[in-house]
């Protein structure tokens, strides 16, 4: 197959992108590289079945051949990030997507969302079925990564209902593993890089808000299940394992042996309290479920880290 995935310069863009070359697919990876790491790029590179196009998808996207897929995955991801890139974020999934999504339709091709569980907001209902409308803040600092995923997915659908294509929605929920870029603050990484340097663990709020943590390679399978299916609407993939915050840096001074101090800085606004998907429809539809524990999947991610911690220091 011939695959085109947007965002192939960051975390999960990458693993995806891996994972075709590896099974013999043709990659086109297109990034503007504003979250994205080069040296993922440097990683895939070495396959001779992967290109490059350094584009920005809030433009429209002329791609030359055949396409077989395509998978949006550029946006801002890390809140700290996003936050910093309110516009950006935005556009780029409403007329990323709209220009993704005539791509797909120009080409015959499939087209795949990576949409998020933060569609969810700041749940009420516990653990989160896709059947959820969420409690969103609109007009919140979380708004322009929410709402834009939320439009993303009812533009997809709609072009599903209007034009016939083929499309998938993955909502996915907190997700870590080797190739974070150890700098974009999210939490599993931020706690895993602080104990390697000794430094305090940054706690936001009193820790007690939780998330549920899935391995990128049990994600990644998510992706390809979702793939052989014609199931056009969202699908949450995700691991059920929920950890209250604190008990997260607990367990990460745990796996890394470091003595770094806990330290508690302010909760940021509208951070969700609680987030966990429920997963009966990736089970049933799919025949998914994730089967690396947390405990686990930190581990092999403390290994990774360990090597790239030392050029970072
Ligand atoms: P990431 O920041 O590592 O990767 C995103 C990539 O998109 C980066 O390489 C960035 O440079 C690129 N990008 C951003 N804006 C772009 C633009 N306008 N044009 C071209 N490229 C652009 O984040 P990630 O964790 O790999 O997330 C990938 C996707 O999955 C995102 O859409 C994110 O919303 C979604 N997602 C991720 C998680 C998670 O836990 N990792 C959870 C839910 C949803
Ligand atoms: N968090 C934290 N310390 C950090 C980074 C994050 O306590 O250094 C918290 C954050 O407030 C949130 C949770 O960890 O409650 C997950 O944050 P992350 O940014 O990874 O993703 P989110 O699920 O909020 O998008």
């Amino acid at each position: 197959m011939r695959v085109l995935i947007t965002g192939a310069a960051g975390f999960l863009g990458s693993h995806l992108a891996e994972r075709l070359l590896k099974e013999g697919h043709e990659v086109l990876g297109v990034d503007n590289l504003a979250t994205g790491q080069r040296r993922n790029l440097e990683r895939l590179g070495r396959y001779s079945g992967f290109t490059f196009l350094q584009a920005d998808v809030r433009y429209p996207l002329e791609v030359e051949g055949p396409l077989d897929w395509v998978f949006h995955l550029a946006s801002p991801a890390s809140p700290p990030r996003y936050l910093r890139l309110p516009l950006e974020t935005l556009l780029v999934n409403a007329e990323g997507t709209r220009h993704l999504l005539d791509l797909s339709l120009a080409k015959g091709a499939n087209f795949f969302l990576a949409s998020t569980s933060e569609v969810y907001g700041d749940p009420l209902v516990h653990p989160q079925p896709e059947t959820y409308w969420g409690n969103v803040n609109p007009i919140g600092p979380r708004s322009i990564y929410d709402e834009s995923k939320r439009y993303a997915e009812a533009l997809s659908v709609a072009y599903h209902r209007v034009h016939g294509l083929s499309i998938r929605i993955a909502r996915i929920f907190n997700t870590y593993g080797p190739f974070m870029d150890p700098e974009d603050g999210r939490v599993v990484s931020s706690f895993i890089v602080q104990a390697l340097k000794g430094e305090p663990l940054t706690v936001y709020g009193d820790g007690s808000q939780t998330r549920s943590f899935c391995y990128v390679d049990d994600l990644v399978e998510g992706f390809f299940r979702l793939m052989e299916v014609g199931y056009p609407y969202p699908v949450n993939l995700g691991n059920p394992e929920e950890y209250r915050v604190l008990d997260l840096a607990h367990l990460v001074r745990e796996l890394t042996g470091s003595s770094s101090p806990i330290v508690f800085r302010p909760l940021p606004e509208d951070d969700p309290k609680q987030r966990r998907p429920d997963i009966s429809l990736a089970k049933r539809l799919l025949g998914w479920e994730p089967k690396v524990p947390v405990r686990e999947g930190l581990e092999r991610t403390v290994l990774y880290f360990r090597e790239v911690v030392d050029h970072i220091v």
